[in-house]
């Protein structure tokens, strides 16, 4: 049987960040509006495990072997320590899960202390992901994130005391108003704390959020030149590089054996379920997606799905493969999806490659595809072809 990754989305935060285009929300805002109650927490988490229950019913799901699992937000770590346990106590039950799956949760520096991230490294989370985004106190205050460098340090220290020997950082850089050597700096700062795993994102500007609003009315000051911005991706590499991490997918970087599992189904177009509230599920073919706002979900968690789309035909399923897989430095194997997806990725897009290989913004070595250094600048557009 195909492993399944399961991805549980908790999508409360503190505040809602200018840049942020997740299904989140600000928890307070909740409250006072009426879409959450006293026990928010329970009541989700309730909401979570009857899906699970009706999902692994109507698909089948039980006997599948689970190698990856991530708790993704919103801020999963401002969610009690007791609920997470709940919820994972429940898959570790009624799913196959490998004695040595990697299971993920992504934390908040402003909600990370050590008594909360022992209790999650005692539920059985073995993988933590810090936001920290920046370590200067000004880019983070621009950022609206609602902690300092300081408190990202001090998460970071809090998880080792926790007994976490997998963390991963986020970082971001092309922020308003911030310096190439602010950028360099926060890319020293995160090596120097000695993570297995470092992202390190380029800010892009969504509609829908503070920031696309203020763009959109010519707003949004201080966002680098092109030149700065390139400077920026490339200090990345070389720091990190130098530094023993290889870099493999556009933004994210580990040391040996340690890139992230999770991703990777992902890239690789795996297949996984998606529970919580606006999570997505890519299962035989379908892809499939929940009600957003999490009263919603809860109120019709046994079977909260929002919309689907069929997947399987080969010319979508070769374009999403191209699309998540050229992600990965090492590039696509057109052999490996022709067979996985059942077309000929040559007859389907060999038109498109041609035209990218002439701007040089993909390579070609025998039957794999990979994006030139230019084509990884440039990726989101390059991967939009294939869509
Ligand atoms: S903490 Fe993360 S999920 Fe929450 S609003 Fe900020 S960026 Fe979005």
């Amino acid at each position: 049987m195909n492993p399944l990754s399961i991805y549980i989305h908790i999508p409360f935060c503190i505040h809602k960040c200018g840049y942020c285009d997740f299904n989140s929300y600000a928890l307070d805002n909740l409250l006072d509006q009426g879409h959450a109650g006293e026990n928010w927490a329970e009541s989700y988490s309730e909401a979570v495990i009857r899906e699970l229950k009706g999902r692994t019913r109507s698909l089948g799901l039980a006997e599948r072997p689970v190698q990856t699992l991530f708790f993704g937000g919103g801020t999963p770590s401002l969610f009690p320590a007791a609920e997470t346990a709940r919820i994972l106590a429940f898959i570790q039950e009624n799913f196959d899960i490998d004695p040595d799956a990697e299971i993920s949760l992504e934390a908040n520096p402003g909600a990370s202390d050590t008594a909360r991230l022992s209790a999650l490294r005692e539920a059985g989370v073995n993988r933590l992901s810090i936001g920290v985004q920046s370590f200067d106190d000004d880019c983070l205050r621009r950022l609206e994130r609602i902690h300092t460098g300081d408190d990202a340090r001090e998460a970071f220290r809090s998880a080792r005391r926790a007994g976490f020997s997998n963390i991963s950082i986020d970082l971001m850089f092309g922020t308003p108003f911030q310096t190439l050597n602010q950028a360099t700096a926060d890319i020293e700062a995160g090596i120097e704390l000695g993570p297995e795993h470092l992202s390190a994102y380029e800010l892009t500007i969504e509609p829908g959020t503070n920031f696309g609003a203020l763009h959109s009315r010519g707003e949004l000051h201080g966002l680098p030149d092109e030149d700065t911005a390139l400077a920026m991706w490339e200090t990345r590499d070389r720091l990190l590089s130098a530094a023993g991490f290889e870099r493999y997918e556009i933004s994210n970087f580990a040391r040996p054996a340690f890139r992230c599992r999770h991703n990777l189904n992902y890239w690789n177009r795996g297949e996984y379920l998606g529970a919580g509230a606006g999570a997505h599920s890519l299962i035989s073919g379908r892809r499939f997606w929940n009600l957003a706002r999490p009263d919603h979900y809860a109120e019709k968690a046994d079977d909260p799905t929002a919309g689907e789309e069929d997947v399987s035909g080969a010319e979508k399923a070769l374009g999403e493969s191209l699309m998540l897989g050229l992600r990965l430095r090492e590039g696509v194997s057109l052999g490996d999806i022709a067979r996985e997806c059942g077309g000929e990725p040559e007859e389907i897009f060999g038109g498109i490659f041609s035209a990218l290989a002439d701007q040089g913004l993909i390579e070609r070595e025998n039957k794999t595809v990979r994006l030139s250094r230019r084509g990884t600048l440039l990726a989101n557009q390059v991967l939009a072809k294939f869509l």
